[in-house]
């Protein structure tokens, strides 16, 4: 685990499992009912971050007993076949992302003008494929208003067509998935990654209808103050970053 590398409480049973590699990313581990439930597996193939997290907490790998995906560009696969051989866990995922999981179909490349320009190097990773996750069949679908641990799942399309966010309505908590970034700076998602921006503009509206405290995103850090206001204000400008 490099330095940058790192686990966070965000709120009780709630953990941020960060990765400098593949754009600050983040996965979101979180315990319910004596179990563990993962949200995204970060870039290291080998789910060498994941498992040294659950090391740090006191968990045993076999208590993961599900992986969730959000979407299938490589900063959030990365992990996921090393970690369900090693813990027993189900992988679940919209079956709209299923073929690129497998490894079958490369993410769909978007724009050619990426903003920020930092987000080069990682729209040509996800335009070419390189190098590629460790492809793996998904053993669970999920579609809009399932169960996921504690979440409630979210259809959210627009980064991509299976692209998901989970919703935890007792702690008024949201993992926002590629929608919204905060790395390198607050934004409605990437703009050079969005497939059609109508839909994640009408994704972005229904994250803020949900009037979340905490949003838990892919890239950068969790959203803990002011949230309602800033989710608002970032579906208001989802087209014009
Ligand atoms: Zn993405
Ligand atoms: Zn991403």
């Amino acid at each position: 685990m490099a330095a940058s590398d790192g686990l966070k409480e965000l709120a009780p049973g709630l953990w941020a499992l960060r990765q400098q590699k593949g754009g600050y990313v983040h996965a979101f581990l979180v315990a319910s009912a004596g179990e563990l439930s993962l949200v995204d597996t970060l870039w290291n193939a080998d789910g060498s971050v994941v498992l040294q997290a659950l090391s740090r907490l006191g968990r045993r790998p076999s208590e993961l007993k599900r992986i969730a995906i959000t979407h299938g560009h490589r900063s959030h696969l990365g992990g996921a076949s090393a970690l369900r051989r090693l813990t027993g866990a189900k992988i679940h995922a919209h079956p709209a992302e299923w073929d690129i999981l497998a490894g079958k179909r490369r993410a769909k490349r978007v724009s050619l003008t990426p903003r920020p320009p930092s987000l080069i190097k990682f729209r040509l990773g996800v335009a070419l494929g390189v190098p590629k996750h460790p492809p793996f069949d998904v053993d669970e679908p999920l579609a809009d208003g399932d169960a996921f641990g504690p979440f409630e799942v979210v259809h959210a399309p627009g980064h991509s067509p299976g692209h998901l966010a989970f919703w935890w309505p007792e702690r008024r908590t949201l993992v926002a998935g590629d929608a919204i970034a905060t790395w390198p700076s607050l934004s409605p998602g990437w703009h050079a990654f969005q497939v059609d921006p109508t839909e994640h503009e009408r994704s972005l509206k229904r994250m803020a209808s949900l009037e979340p405290l905490l949003v838990g995103v892919g890239h950068g850090e969790a959203i803990a103050e002011g949230t309602p206001d800033l989710v608002h204000a970032l579906a208001e400008r989802a087209r014009d970053v």
